[in-house]
């Protein structure tokens, strides 16, 4: 059966993020040949109705306000009930980021319905819509349905593949308005701890450093690999807890969880806590010194060896390829 489906769009510093169009990707597998709807929250939003259209919706629904400037839960709810009310669509998509994790359950206990949260595909089968997601830190994965209600589930980033961008597509941009109010929290300012960089859990590449870097400065070569590679830094728990680098660098169970094409471990033991978080990267390489550390399990490619002298040539070799290509 066809369906309207809604896809909430998240923007960050002004632009939406990659899994948005993921979500629309998915969103077009749920609606089986029916409508799908963007919707965009925040402050100057209209803007960027035009490229989710591009990326496959077939029209959008903006919400221009001065509280839905900075994400907050009391806002963000009221306004997305606000237009599922209005719309009474029978799917839900949202990418399973920190917001989409916050805000999804929320508007499951609103709309008393159910939810499929962390889906990495979804497929239609006859009349069912199915999502697997990882469960058991990744080590298995289900299919699950929802039987009754709307459609709604969040998808894990870099998992879907995004429709290709089609700058020829047009759809209806609606401007709508809601009524928030008895706000608990107000977001007076952002200070972010970190500068700009590549998002971990939408990197492509991802370079992570553990215990093994011995230190703050260890991670030097790791930053200068992700550089030539254009990718982000990572880290695992015993880096973070050692103070080595930032916690949210950490990848793994209690840290970020990720999906890239390439993930290079450097100093990484391998405990079941860190691969939780990376093990279902596309390719998997491993440095260390220790030819019985369990990282080596699930690496596609194992460098054994100590990585202070390893990864200065690997960049070296890169930054070959990079300069001939
Ligand atoms: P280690 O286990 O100490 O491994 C360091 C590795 O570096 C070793 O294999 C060593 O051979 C290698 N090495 C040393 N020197 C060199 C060198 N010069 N060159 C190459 N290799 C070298 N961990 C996470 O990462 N993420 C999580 O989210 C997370 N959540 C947790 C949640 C709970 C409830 C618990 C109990 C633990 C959690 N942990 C998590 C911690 C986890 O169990 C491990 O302690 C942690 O991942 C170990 O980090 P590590 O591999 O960097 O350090």
């Amino acid at each position: 059966m066809a369906k309207k489906v809604v896809v909430l769009g998240e923007i960050r510093n002004g632009e939406l993020r990659a899994v948005s169009y993921e979500a629309i990707a998915a969103a077009k597998e749920v609606a089986n040949g029916g409508e799908v709807v963007g919707l965009l929250l925040g402050e100057n939003v209209n803007i960027l109705a035009n490229e989710i259209i591009h990326y496959g919706a077939d029209r959008v629904i903006t919400v221009e306000h001065p509280d839905l400037r900075a994400y907050t839960p009391d806002a963000f709810l009221q306004a997305i009930l606000q237009v599922l009310d209005a719309e009474k669509p029978e799917g839900l998509i949202l990418g399973h980021t920190a917001i989409g994790k916050d805000i999804s359950p929320r508007i499951a206990a609103k709309l008393k319905s159910g939810l499929i949260s962390d889906a990495v595909s979804v497929e239609v089968a006859g009349e069912e819509v199915l999502f697997t997601r990882p469960i058991y830190s990744g080590k298995a994965f289900e299919k699950k349905v929802i039987q009754d209600g709307i459609v709604f589930a969040t998808i894990r980033p870099n998992n879907i593949a995004p429709l290709e961008k089609d700058e020829s597509r047009s759809g209806e941009v609606r401007e709508v308005n809601v009524d928030i109010k008895d706000l608990r929290t107000v977001i007076k300012d952002i200070v972010r701890k970190t500068t700009g960089g590549i998002d971990l859990s939408e990197a492509k590449v991802i370079v992570s450093g553990g215990r093994g870097v011995k230190s703050a400065d260890g991670f030097k070569p790791i930053q200068e690999l992700a550089d030539v590679l254009g990718g982000a830094v990572g880290a695992s728990r015993g880096a973070c807890d050692a103070d080595y680098c930032d916690y949210s660098l950490q990848i793994g169970q209690t840290g970020k969880v990720v999906t890239p094409d390439l993930y290079i471990a450097c100093g990484i033991s391998g405990a079941i806590q860190h691969v939780a978080g990376m093990s279902n990267a596309k390719v998997i390489v491993a440095i260390n010194k220790d030819p019985e550390a369990p990282i080596f399990n699930i690496a596609d490619y194992g460098i054994v060896g100590d990585l202070f002298e390893v990864l200065p040539l690997i960049t070296e070799e890169f930054k070959k390829v990079a300069v001939n290509s």
